[in-house]
């Protein structure tokens, strides 16, 4: 409960940014973020505009290219933690391709105990304490994979086993499968990812123009009173924000692009409504925000977590990230 009156003070919507260090390999000479201090960030705007510049970004919280998944988890883990409370939560990845959203989410490709993401430990943690709570809660979790792409949903996980219809799921026509370990959320989510594959040329192309969204759903009986919460959490992994441009992309190329744009421009708009408290929230817009209506605005807890590539040839696309996440913050 302590958990809970912690985030409380902070709201229902935060916004985290964290900087991709320079990859191995890489000639590290300049990079356009001139600095990470606690809530702000600093870009160093001389190189692309000529100016010599320095803007500055505040947000809940900024990791810096040295910050270890850990770090990032550990910050996170009361939030997510708050869905065996009932709470439903959003934890949304944004940034332009190669800005590290899958990095935070699932970890690189080959995976070591250290660059495990954050759903697989956001699980993992939520299994520890389903145990340690065996005597006084009964929780049942189980999982939905989704992806959007081009607004239109597929089920990842449709090869798996159906479990009958339950009340209060974010995608009704979405297979949900009851998990009991973190082993199997793993099975799940390698086999989501080649239900993914299916289809596409290229995965990574696919993914970096596709949403893709892991559901946790949460059911909970009190043993003793009897008492039913329900808490679900979404995790999920945007399609790259990078804008196209138009005279160079034709055909489904730019149709993608259009729906990209115009879907992470949707989502903008409900966070930014959500914070202002607008009394008219645009869920409608777009897909993605449709499906996660319950789980955005009300009693609903928002993480918008935005990540930036250290490029200077990217600060274009930085700068326009940055401004994204402090319009909804
Ligand atoms: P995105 O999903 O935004 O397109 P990725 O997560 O695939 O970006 O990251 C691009 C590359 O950078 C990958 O090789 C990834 O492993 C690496 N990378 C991203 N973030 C980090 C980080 N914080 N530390 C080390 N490597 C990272
Ligand atoms: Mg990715």
């Amino acid at each position: 409960k302590l958990y809970n009156q912690i985030q409380d003070l902070k709201g229902n919507i935060r916004v985290y940014c964290r900087v991709r260090p320079f990859l191995p390999g890489q000639l590290s000479l300049s990079s356009s973020v001139a600095g990470t201090e606690g809530r702000t960030i600093t870009i160093n705007t001389l190189t692309k505009y000529g100016k010599n510049g320095h803007k500055s970004f505040s947000f809940n919280k900024v990791f810096g290219p040295a910050s270890t998944q850990e770090e990032v988890f550990s910050d996170m883990q009361p939030l997510i933690r708050s869905v065996l409370d009932g709470f439903n939560v959003c934890i949304f990845a944004y940034g332009q391709t190669g800005s590290g959203k899958t990095y935070t989410m699932s970890g690189p490709k080959v995976l070591t105990e250290e660059s495990l993401g954050v759903n697989y430990r956001a699980l993992n943690d939520l299994f520890n304490i389903q145990t340690q709570r065996k005597g006084t809660i009964n929780y049942e979790i189980s999982v939905q994979m989704i992806e959007i792409y081009n607004e239109q949903v597929r089920d990842l996980l449709q090869d798996e086993i159906r479990n009958t219809c339950q009340k209060g799921l974010a995608v009704p026509d979405a297979s949900i499968v009851p998990v009991t370990s973190t082993s199997d959320v793993v099975e799940l989510m390698n086999q989501g990812q080649k239900n993914r594959a299916v289809g596409s040329t290229a995965i990574n192309d696919r993914s970096s123009r596709s949403h893709s969204c892991l559901s946790v759903h949460v059911q909970g009986q009190d043993l003793t009173s009897g008492t039913m919460l329900r808490g679900c959490m979404h995790l999920v992994d945007l399609a790259g924000s990078e804008r196209v441009d138009k005279s160079e992309v034709v055909g489904d190329r730019l149709k993608e692009a259009q729906y990209i744009n115009r879907s992470l421009s949707a989502l903008g708009d409900v966070i930014a409504s959500l914070a202002q408290k607008n009394l008219h929230v645009p869920y409608r817009n777009s897909k993605l925000t449709q499906l996660l209506q319950d789980s955005l605005g009300g009693q609903a807890k928002t993480l918008m977590f935005v990540h930036i590539s250290p490029e200077v040839d990217a600060v274009g696309e930085t700068i326009s990230t940055l401004k994204f996440a402090e319009r909804v913050a």
